[in-house]
Formats: structure tokens, C-alpha cells, sequence
């Protein structure tokens, strides 16, 4: 399974340019539309407006677009607009009261939701958001493994801890793992490597960042590959 697309969705164009040279070679595409980020002087994403690019987008390629979400007003924005798989962001995953209001707003509705890892290595923490999700019956869970920030960025962004990741697996063995190797990394040119290394610890699913113009993204640029260099990555692997 390959999820696609960039960080955030920045402008029409710049999401409608991703998502036509990538749309058919990914099982979806990936877009962060509200960026919860760390500093409020860092770029938030398109917002609001971007909700029907991505529905005219689901439309004329026929593939889903999957968002990340933060609050209820994202939810209920975002099902109205026909988008139908969310993910929770690491910045989320840590609040147990942010991540219990939104299993509240989705009990009874019919979506996929992927689940990232919170960003410090406090696997129950993950594990605690997932069992929320359970509890009101969403059949189609997935735990995305974005790596674990420790203070310190040695060689990676996000350190990876693989161990950690099995003992995850082991309280989960229901629920199917998707590496996100570009948060991981911090760099693209660590992201093969670590498809590697998850490939060896029996993940094939992954979510990739791809950006028309990495050097012009306003978030993650480091991180972000070209279509061009996400082709020849598929190719490779
Ligand atoms: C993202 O997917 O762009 C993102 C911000 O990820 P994370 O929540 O893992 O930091
Ligand atoms: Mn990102």
C-alpha cells in the first residue's frame, strides 16, 4: 500500500500539479490541510478552502484524499466535503482528552482512520488513542509509525526504535502498520533506508511526502520528494 501527496496542501495549483503526476501510482493520496504545528509563525496549511480541491480531486481521479484532523470543526468540515479517511496527528495522539472528543464526533460514521504515533515514546499513549477508536467501533484502523522525537535529531529526524515498535505490535497485532518514512527521516535522503529497514521488520505499507516543488514547500522541505524522484523510488523498490 502506497498513501502519497504533500505535507500541506499550500495553493490549488501546487495540490492539483502533486496529485496529477502521482495519482496513478498511489492507493491514496496524502494532504495536510490544517498543519498543527509547533510554532504558530510556522506555515498552518490552505484551511477551509482547500475542502473542495480535494473533493473535486476524489471526483476526477477517482482515489481517495486522506486528511490529517485535529478537531471536531475539522470532522464536521471534512465529512461534508465527502472525505472519508482522517488521520491524527503525533501532536494529537498525546492528548487524550483532544483525541476522545474527536471519537465522539465519529461515532456512528463510516471512515478509515490512521492513527500516528505520538511524537515522545509513550507506546500505551498510542495504544490508548487506538483503544478510544475501538471503543466506538471503527472497523477500519490503522497505526501509522512516524518514529519518536527524543531531543535530540541525531542522524534522523525522528528516531525509529524499532524494538519499540514490535512491543507496539505485539499489544496490536489487529491493527495493520503504515511507516511514514519522510517524518522519520527529516531528510530525503534517509527515506529509502528506512523503507528498508521497515521492509525488514515486515511493514510494506507506506506514506511518503511528495511535493510538485519540494525546494519551494513551506513545510518539511527537507523531507519532500519530487514526482520524479518518488517515480524512481516505486521503481526501485
Ligand atoms: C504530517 O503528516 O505532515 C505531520 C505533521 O506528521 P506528524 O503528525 O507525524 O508530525
Ligand atoms: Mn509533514
Amino acid at each position: 500500500m502506497i498513501i502519497a501527496g504533500p505535507c500541506a496542501i499550500e495553493t490549488k495549483e501546487q495540490f492539483l500539479k502533486t496529485v496529477h503526476s502521482i495519482y496513478d501510482k498511489v492507493d491514496v493520496i496524502r494532504a495536510g490541510l490544517w498543519k498543527g504545528r509547533t510554532s504558530p509563525k510556522n506555515y498552518p496549511g490552505a484551511g477551509e478552502k482547500g475542502l473542495p480541491w480535494i473533493q473535486g480531486v476524489q471526483k476526477k481521479y477517482n482515489i481517495p484524499v486522506a486528511i490529517e484532523v485535529g478537531t471536531t470543526r475539522h470532522i464536521e468540515l471534512a465529512l461534508k466535503h465527502e472525505i472519508r479517511i482522517f488521520w491524527i496527528g503525533a501532536r494529537t495522539t498525546v492528548n487524550p482528552f483532544a483525541v476522545q472528543e474527536i471519537a465522539d464526533c465519529l461515532k456512528g460514521v463510516d471512515v478509515e482512520l490512521w492513527i500516528k504515533n505520538p511524537i515522545i515514546s509513550d507506546i500505551k499513549l498510542w495504544s490508548g488513542a487506538i483503544e478510544r477508536f475501538q471503543n466506538i467501533k471503527i472497523q477500519n484502523i490503522k497505526a501509522i509509525h512516524r518514529g519518536f522525537y527524543c531531543g535530540n535529531e541525531l542522524t534522523y529526524r525522528n528516531q525509529p526504535k524499532w524494538g519499540l515498535l514490535k512491543e507496539f505490535k505485539n499489544m496490536h497485532p489487529e491493527i495493520p502498520i503504515v511507516c511514514d518514512p519522510s517524518h522519520i527521516a527529516g531528510n530525503k535522503i534517509y527515506i529509502l533506508e528506512i523503507i528498508q529497514q521497515a521492509y525488514a521488520n515486515g511493514i510494506s505499507k507506506f506514506m511518503i511526502e511528495v511535493h510538485n516543488s519540494p525546494q519551494q514547500a513551506l513545510s518539511d522541505r527537507n523531507q519532500q520528494i519530487s514526482p520524479n524522484e518518488f517515480k524512481n523510488l516505486l521503481q526501485y523498490l
